[in-house]
């Protein structure tokens, strides 16, 4: 199996602090790859170095076996889906208008993007009756499947996701993983899937990687980590979760 997307020694310093330190990881294609640790351990700053929103300070990423530079990440971008935590819709745009933005800019046919939109209201289990409402106009659950169908318009070949069920509350959290869970099955998506939550680490899949302060510090399955830690802090991390604290 080969990896959709590799770093290799890829780090990122911000003013006077190091996000990421020296990291290799691989994404491999059709599987789900979780990234866990607390806030403030470099995870969002791995996704947004996928996607370029900010450059590395050193080494390289690869997209399908092509480095990602300045000048490719245009076109990679369509092969990347993005969500965020708060879905990042657009507020002046109608939940039709943000999922559809990036194929009409792309100049795709009305015809086509309108077929695509019926199929990913399905997948997403979101109505079309409530494609003509305004973000605002939409509960946090609705506005998550909003920001994954955008995400999933072009039929990428990745989807990053950054903590996008962070926000949602207990019930509508656990209906969106397992619509989420079905979803990347059915589409055989590879995903890069951030989370600071155990639980949805584990429902999710059996690669997490788990970082600590910009580094990675251990990768394998739930049980892995459990019954093998790399560092203590492994099952410091473990045992946080479970609200026990270690002596
Ligand atoms: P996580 O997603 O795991 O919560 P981040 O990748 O957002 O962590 O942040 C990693 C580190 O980089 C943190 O110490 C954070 O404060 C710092 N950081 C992130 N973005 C910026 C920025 N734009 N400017 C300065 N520091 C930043």
């Amino acid at each position: 199996m080969s990896a959709l997307v590799k770093l290799v020694d890829v780090s990122k310093r911000y003013a006077d602090a190091t996000a990421l330190h020296s990291t290799n990881l691989s994404v491999e294609r059709g599987e789900t790859t979780i990234l866990i640790g607390p806030s403030g351990c470099g995870k969002s700053t791995l996704l947004r170095l996928i996607i370029r929103l900010i450059e590395p300070d050193s080494g390289s990423i690869e997209f399908d076996g092509e480095p990602i530079t300045s000048d490719t990440i245009g076109e990679l971008r369509r092969r990347i889906g993005y969500v965020i935590q708060e879905g990042g819709l657009f507020p002046h745009l109608t939940a039709r208008a943000n999922v559809l933005l990036m194929a009409r800019h792309i100049g795709k046919s009305e015809d086509e993007t309108q077929n695509r939109l019926v199929e990913l209201c399905e997948l997403t289990r979101f109505s079309v009756n409530l494609l003509s409402r305004y973000p605002v106009e939409l509960s946090g659950g609705q506005r998550q499947r909003v920001g994954l169908m955008r995400a999933l318009m072009l039929s990428p070949e990745l989807l990053l996701l950054d903590e996008p069920l962070g926000a949602l509350d207990p019930l509508v959290r656990a209906s969106l993983q397992k619509d989420l869970k079905e979803i990347f099955a059915r589409l055989q998506q590879t995903v890069l899937f951030v989370t600071h939550d155990l639980a949805e680490a584990t429902y999710f899949g059996d690669d997490i990687v788990l970082m600590k302060e910009g580094r990675i510090i251990q990768r394998g399955s739930a049980t892995v980590l459990r019954e093998r830690p790399a560092d203590p802090f492994v099952l410091e991390f473990i045992n946080a979760q479970r609200g026990v604290t270690l002596t």
